[in-house]
């Protein structure tokens, strides 16, 4: 009876973590640049929506949070795990994409007073979707959103902003509307790390979405990999190389345009090329099932759009 007692009494105190409860480890990619890699699946309670990769870097004047996460809850989360690496404070915060994971957190970090800096597309898209954004996360997450809002960059940029925080320079760079239309990419020069944001998806198949752009997805990804980055810290999988990013992101959408290219050259209506479209080399990952007809369907329709 005590041993159930003290069981009771963890649970109540949280310290009994259900099994795939968010876990924010930073790993280390470089000397002061840290990842969190989150899962490659679905959004969920148990991981609070924050099935995305995000990070960090320490610099000798504060840290560079790079997205803020989720939720108000998951922004505090990733500014414990922060504070469990370094003594140096948070100074400021960017945003890469308009997905949820990447600045629903800002609604935590707006309570330190730091800048928070995105493209101006990036602004426009959150303050366009966020409510909606909040609203369709409400069911999984629950009682795990409350305090989540909708807090917009306070900083935007054009094409590129360039930063110097400590002795760490910074370069947020804009190419093209990709996953969302103000994505953008995060490249250390010093440590020639880059973080991708959505523009790199890896170990999952990416998503193309109404509001995605297949050409300017492989735009961004090749003003990326013109950057020749030693390490990348995708939007979601592993940190990887810059083989990996393209044969899981770049070699995708190319294979996707130039289908639909073809396809509507030719004159084939959309379920003719749906139908030829092979996409089984990429079957092996996850959410392929899930994402493979609606990113085919989406590919065609905005190959159609550019022939006219
Ligand atoms: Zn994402």
């Amino acid at each position: 009876m005590q041993i159930i007692r003290f069981f009771f009494a963890l649970l109540l105190l949280g310290l009994l973590a259900p099994a795939h409860a968010l876990t924010l480890k930073p790993q280390r990619v470089a000397p002061g640049v840290y990842a969190f890699v989150g899962e490659v699946g679905g959004r969920t309670y148990d991981n609070e929506a924050m099935n995305a990769t995000t990070g960090f870097v320490v610099t000798t004047a504060g840290v560079a949070v790079i997205d803020s996460g989720s939720s108000y809850r998951v922004g505090k989360q990733i500014h414990q795990a922060i504070r469990r690496a370094t003594r140096q404070p948070v100074k400021l915060v960017i945003n890469t994409g308009g997905q949820d994971h990447r600045w629903l957190g800002n609604s935590y970090f707006v309570t330190l007073g730091v800048p928070i800096i995105g493209h101006q597309n990036m602004r426009t898209d959150a303050e366009e979707r966020g409510a909606q954004l909040i609203q369709s996360l409400q069911g999984e997450l629950k009682e795990k959103l409350e305090g989540t809002r909708v807090v917009l960059p306070t900083q935007t940029f054009e094409t590129r902003h360039r930063l110097r925080l400590g002795k760490t320079d910074f370069e947020l760079i804009f190419a093209a509307p990709a996953h969302t239309p103000g994505d953008i990419m995060v490249w250390l020069p010093q440590s020639r790390v880059v973080f991708g944001g959505d523009i790199v998806v890896t170990d999952r198949l990416l998503g193309v979405f109404p509001f995605s752009s297949v050409a300017g997805g492989i735009a961004s990804f090749d003003a990326m990999a013109a950057l020749k980055p030693a390490r990348i810290v995708p939007g979601h999988g592993a940190v990887c190389d810059l083989a990996k990013a393209r044969r899981e992101t770049r070699d995708y959408l190319v294979l996707l345009r130039d289908h639909m290219k073809r396809a509507v050259d030719a004159g084939e209506d959309l379920q003719t090329a749906l139908d030829t479209l092979d996409q089984s080399a990429y079957s092996k990952l996850p959410n392929f099932d899930l994402l493979s007809g609606g990113n085919a369907s989406r590919a065609y329709l905005e190959a159609e759009a550019a022939a006219f």
